[in-house]
């Protein structure tokens, strides 16, 4: 970073936060996107509005205890960061999963806080989560777990305050069992969480939401650049939420997926990754990607998650988590001609990963940028609910189609006008900071 301010704020945030490294990465990322801003905006410096941002408004830790089934009480963490509320209530998705720390769940509130910005509706940023494995946890088991959690985190959240939604290894179920609790303790039916169940408050096309709006912010960038989907050879990373229907809308765009994966490993399928069998598999049987090589003559099945990147591709479209695409993965995707990357996940190439696609060329789509749908269509959501109404699917759809063309738009611009074009991770960031930043200078010193 070659801005003293900048270098210097860095330098603050590390201190401040030592032994974080996935916030340290995310907020590094987004400082280095800011020398042409802070060049052309002394008054956002003076106002202390990037040192703000720094730092969340609040964060809280807590214990969360439940029962096994064996009736052993078994004890996890939970976390909930209200990162920024400038530009409306806080909002962003629950995590449950062993890997979640502190960092992870700052960086992801960080991350968020440009992100909702970016949809152009007011919701500020928000994440939380638990260090909680809902693998191979029985239905009874995960409830309790959700009930514990959410008894402490209602006192936190309300549908004008923070509103919470899905994320890894929180699904429709883990949702419901929390908003049953939220509503027997307060005696309330509002719409505190999105990802709701269609019966009780949930959006059309909520759950397609990340995976088609991934899409149309991939197709939108491509057709900038005279490209498209069709007959693109794709791998996607995951198979949950965000890739089953990253797959859906990639496939009906035309392109050939050709392999996905879970944490154990991958599968490749030559004749285009069958979705009637992948689906169950995941979303109802609960089994390993494995299976579906044993159900599919086509296809192989490839111990290891990781090396997936070197199956040739012309789009990769990283779905599973953060920094699952590196260096060495992005160098084997650029050798062999993959002409566009799109972040489906949060934060899933590393720093070094990205700078090899601006190097080679390669098209590259943030996470904050294109998996915005999302979170933009649990704004939806929230509108529906307080009107107390439902829209139709193709309403939904259509809404959640002009908010990734728009966000793909003002990213690519904020690139122009600040001396980046083409580099969409400087526009998302800038274009996502700008209206944050404007209204927490025009709210004070608060
Ligand atoms: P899910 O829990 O539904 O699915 C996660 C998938 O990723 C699973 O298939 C999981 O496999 C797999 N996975 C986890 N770690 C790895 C790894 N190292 N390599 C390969 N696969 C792995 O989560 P979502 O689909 O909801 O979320 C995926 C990503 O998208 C996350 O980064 C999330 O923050 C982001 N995101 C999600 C949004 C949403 O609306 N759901 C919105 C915006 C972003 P396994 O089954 O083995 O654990």
């Amino acid at each position: 970073m070659k801005d003293t301010y900048l270098s210097e704020l860095m330098q603050t945030v590390e201190r401040r936060n030592a032994g974080e490294p996935e916030y340290l990465q995310a907020v590094r990322e987004v400082l280095e996107s800011f020398e042409p801003v802070v060049a052309r905006r002394p008054d956002l410096v003076e106002s202390g509005v990037i040192d703000r941002l720094c730092e969340p408004e609040r964060m809280f830790i807590f214990r969360v205890p439940w029962m096994d089934d064996n009736g052993k009480t078994r004890i996890n963490r939970g976390f909930r960061v209200q990162y920024n509320s400038a530009i409306g209530p806080y909002k962003g998705g629950l995590r449950f999963h062993p890997s979640v720390t502190a960092s992870v769940i700052k960086f992801l509130g960080f991350e968020q806080t440009f992100k909702n910005s970016l949809t152009g509706l007011p919701m500020g940023g928000g994440k939380g989560g638990a260090d909680f494995d809902p693998k191979a946890k029985s239905d009874g088991e995960v409830m309790r777990f959700c009930q514990s959690f959410m008894t402490e985190l209602y006192r936190h959240i309300g549908a004008d305050t923070d509103v919470p939604a899905g994320d890894i290894g929180v699904g429709a179920r883990e949702v419901g069992y929390m908003y049953g609790q939220y509503k027997r303790i307060t005696n309330e039916f509002t719409g505190v969480l999105t990802g709701k169940g269609l019966s009780y408050g949930g959006s059309l096309a909520r759950p397609e939401a990340t995976g088609y709006g991934l899409l149309y912010f991939t197709e939108a960038m491509l057709a900038a650049a005279g490209k498209s989907l069709k007959g693109a050879r794709t791998v996607i990373s995951g198979s949950g939420n965000v890739a089953v229907f990253a797959c859906q809308k990639a496939q009906e765009f035309g392109a050939h997926v050709v392999a996905m994966s879970d944490s154990g490993g991958y599968v490749t399928d030559e004749r285009g990754i069958d979705l009637s069998v992948l689906r169950p598999i995941k979303e109802t049987e609960r089994l390993r990607i494995s299976e579906y090589a044993a159900r599919v003559e086509s296809a192989e099945y490839h111990e290891g998650c990781f090396n997936i990147w070197q199956v040739p591709c012309d789009v990769a479209l990283p779905c599973a988590t953060q920094n699952e695409l590196d260096g060495r993965a992005a160098q084997t995707l650029a050798e062999h001609k993959c002409f566009a990357v799109a972040e489906g996940a949060n934060m899933p190439c590393t720093p070094e990963a990205v700078d090899i696609f601006r190097k080679a060329g390669v098209l590259f789509a943030p996470g904050k940028a294109s998996n915005a749908g999302g979170v933009a269509t649990s704004g939806l959501e929230m509108t529906q609910n307080s009107a107390r109404m439902s829209w139709s699917f193709a309403e939904v759809d259509e809404k959640l189609k002009t908010i990734m063309r728009n966000i793909y738009l003002s990213a690519a611009a904020a690139a122009k006008e600040y001396g980046c074009e083409g580099n969409l991770v400087a526009g998302a960031n800038i274009a996502g900071f700008l209206k944050v930043a404007e209204a927490m200078k025009a709210q004070g010193c608060v």
